[in-house]
């Protein structure tokens, strides 16, 4: 088999997986976004992907990210998806469209405010700590209504929604239910401070069917698209 061919393969077989979830959860096809998690693999290796139809990418480390911009050649929606350190988001701000991990109103201020081109914002997430991980980023579910309408104020950036990273779980029921609660939580958001976010990116290799059932937006997938990750 070509690694054309394999590539395809691949693709599609998710590309499936997604739109088969979205019709069982009744949501429209095309509903949820595929953003490729590439960490660790290579700019040939992406743009082999964008050429067969990936459009977003979604990338944990600044400078491996930054030098595959440079070489690959076509275009893409970049996700930054990594941990966010504060003396970072100026190249995050100037590399990015998208930043999923924003857990601090000093990081999404940064980011506005080092918007290299403020009339297109940066759009932003609020990342959840859904199982209060220490070694994860991301605020409890209690603190992320505030922190939302914080956010959503500042100028440069746009807040679209939540993200999450819940802890891997080996059955479906306790996938939805985790996930559940990030969507509830949007709910409740926009509810209490009359806010319009309909973004949630959550859903990886091993559960994404659970997320989508549960209103997730943007799957980020890295193994089962690119492959295991050396
Ligand atoms: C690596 C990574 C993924 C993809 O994980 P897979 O299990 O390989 O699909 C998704 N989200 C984040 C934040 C990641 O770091």
């Amino acid at each position: 088999m070509s690694q054309q061919q394999n590539i395809d393969d691949k693709l599609n077989a998710v590309k499936t997986r997604i739109h088969h979830a979205e019709k069982l959860a009744g949501r429209q096809h095309g509903s949820v976004t595929l953003v490729g998690a590439s960490k660790v693999q290579s700019a040939a290796l992406i743009d082999s992907y964008a050429q067969q139809g990936l459009r977003d990418v979604g990338e944990n480390y600044l400078q491996e990210a930054i030098e595959k911009q440079n070489t690959v050649s076509r275009p893409l929606n970049w996700h930054f998806i990594g941990q966010i350190q504060s003396n970072k988001t100026k190249l995050i701000a100037q590399h990015f469209s998208w930043v999923h991990g924003v857990d601090r109103v000093k990081i999404a201020r940064r980011l506005g405010d080092q918007n290299p081109n403020p009339s297109t914002p940066i759009n932003v997430l609020i990342q959840l700590n859904l199982d209060s991980e220490d070694s994860k980023g991301g605020v409890p579910l209690a603190q992320a209504p505030e922190l939302a309408d914080q956010i959503a104020q500042i100028d440069g950036i746009a807040l679209q929604g939540f993200m999450a990273i819940p802890k891997a779980r080996n059955n479906v029921s306790e996938q939805s239910a985790v996930f559940a609660q990030a969507y509830e939580t949007l709910q409740s958001t926009n509810q209490r401070f009359g806010l319009q976010l309909d973004q949630l990116s959550m859903g990886m290799s091993g559960d994404l069917e659970a997320a989508v059932a549960e209103g997730s937006t943007m799957v980020r997938i890295g193994t089962d698209l690119f492959g295991a990750r050396k």
